[in-house]
């Protein structure tokens, strides 16, 4: 690609937003040329009005720029990174697609629309088969695609994997969630210091449907949900970043612990997405040791990209258990979405 294609941050100074900047800084397709945030931001410096939580300093060039409203056309781009509040997203996101703009959406707005797919390019490149009907039926030149909740996210590329090899038939998953997961303030320090909050607002829905609809198959220009059900209990726990899962699965066919380590650690992305810059590698890492994953050690593998099992074994009620491990804030968020654009780019879906 001899020219990056322009692309806007919405939602730029929280704490997705910020990953954003981070991770686009440099990126050989993207070239960031706006950063917009709400009335509080918008006319001064990303350097002043920044609340920078990141341990990498913040990029120069995003220092100098000045915080533009939420307005299409406000700066010519052909993709929005949307790190938006739910509410706002459900507003902004729509006049960014119709304006023309490919919109990568972080937000839990427009998951459950029936032509929006959410996207892990690893798991489901073939939902973007809903993109012609999204355009058709609401009239858009731009697009929406969104990526799932952080939770959701390592869950689904582990559960994917054990899919395609066995089948899928019942899902326990308890959620053990970092605080960036909350944004920023997000949680008080007195409510989570030296404890742990045994409920997530909204969550548990959204881990047990939002896996079921990327597993889903296209069926002509619907999708068709997974069959299989999911039972989630989401906690917040005194963890920086990197949300662990404790899963236990009963499979269609169980042919043992070693079968199933086997079919996650050699899991493939689909070939459109293998060559992707951001595409994780390895997707799924295996660790063996009898105390991993852990956020602090783990969260990192391939560059926060990469999906973290361990602690496989056998299920004395189910089949399978075992931990896995994302990046909420890189693969459950801004990571995913880079993603996402770099498999809109290769398919000729970004206007
Ligand atoms: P956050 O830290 O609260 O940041 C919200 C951002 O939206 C800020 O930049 C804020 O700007 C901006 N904003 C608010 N109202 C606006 C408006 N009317 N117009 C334009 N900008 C507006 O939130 P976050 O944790 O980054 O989450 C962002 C989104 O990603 C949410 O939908 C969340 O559910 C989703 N998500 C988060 C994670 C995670 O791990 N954190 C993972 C997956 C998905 P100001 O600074 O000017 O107020």
């Amino acid at each position: 690609m001899t020219e990056r294609i322009p692309v806007l941050v919405l939602g730029a100074t929280g704490s997705v937003g910020q990953r954003f900047v981070q991770l686009l800084d440099g990126h050989p397709w993207f070239q960031v040329v706006g950063l917009v945030a709400s009335d509080r931001s918008v006319g001064q410096k990303y350097g002043e009005v920044c609340h920078w939580l990141l341990a990498d300093p913040m990029p120069e060039w995003a220092r100098q720029m000045t915080v533009l409203p939420a307005e299409p056309g406000v700066v010519e781009a052909r993709i929005a990174f949307s790190a938006l509040p739910a509410e706002q997203a459900r507003q902004i996101e729509p006049q960014m697609a119709r304006a023309g703009l490919a919109v990568c959406s972080n937000a839990s707005a427009y998951r459950q629309e029936p032509d929006v797919p959410i996207l892990l390019p690893e798991v489901n490149p073939e939902h973007l088969a809903l993109i012609p009907r999204q355009r058709r039926d609401r009239g858009w030149k731009g697009c929406i695609v969104t990526n799932p909740n952080c939770t959701s996210t390592g869950l689904t590329v582990a559960l994917s994997a054990l899919q395609k090899a066995f089948g899928v038939k019942r899902v326990i998953a308890v959620s053990l969630q970092a605080l960036s997961g909350a944004g920023y303030p997000g949680v008080a320090s007195l409510d989570i210091f030296d404890n742990i909050i045994p409920n997530i607002r909204g969550e548990e829905e959204k881990v047990e449907w939002e896996p079921r609809k990327m597993l889903g198959k296209m069926n002509g220009e619907t999708l068709e949900l997974a069959p299989f059900a999911i039972s989630a209990h989401t906690n917040r726990v005194a963890v920086v970043d990197g949300h662990t899962v404790c899963v236990s699965v009963e499979l269609e066919r169980f042919e043992g612990v070693e079968a199933a380590a086997e079919v996650l650690r050699t899991c493939q992305a689909p070939e459109v997405s293998r060559d992707l810059p951001s595409a994780p590698r390895p997707v799924i890492l295996v660790r063996d040791e009898w105390d991993r994953p852990q956020p602090r050690l783990d969260r990192m593998a391939g560059r926060g990209m990469t999906t973290v099992v361990g602690r496989l074994r056998a299920d004395p009620v189910f089949h399978l258990k075992f931990v896995v491990l994302s990046h909420n804030t890189i693969r459950g968020a801004a990571g995913g979405s880079i993603y996402n654009a770099e498999l809109l780019v290769k398919t000729g879906l970004v206007p």
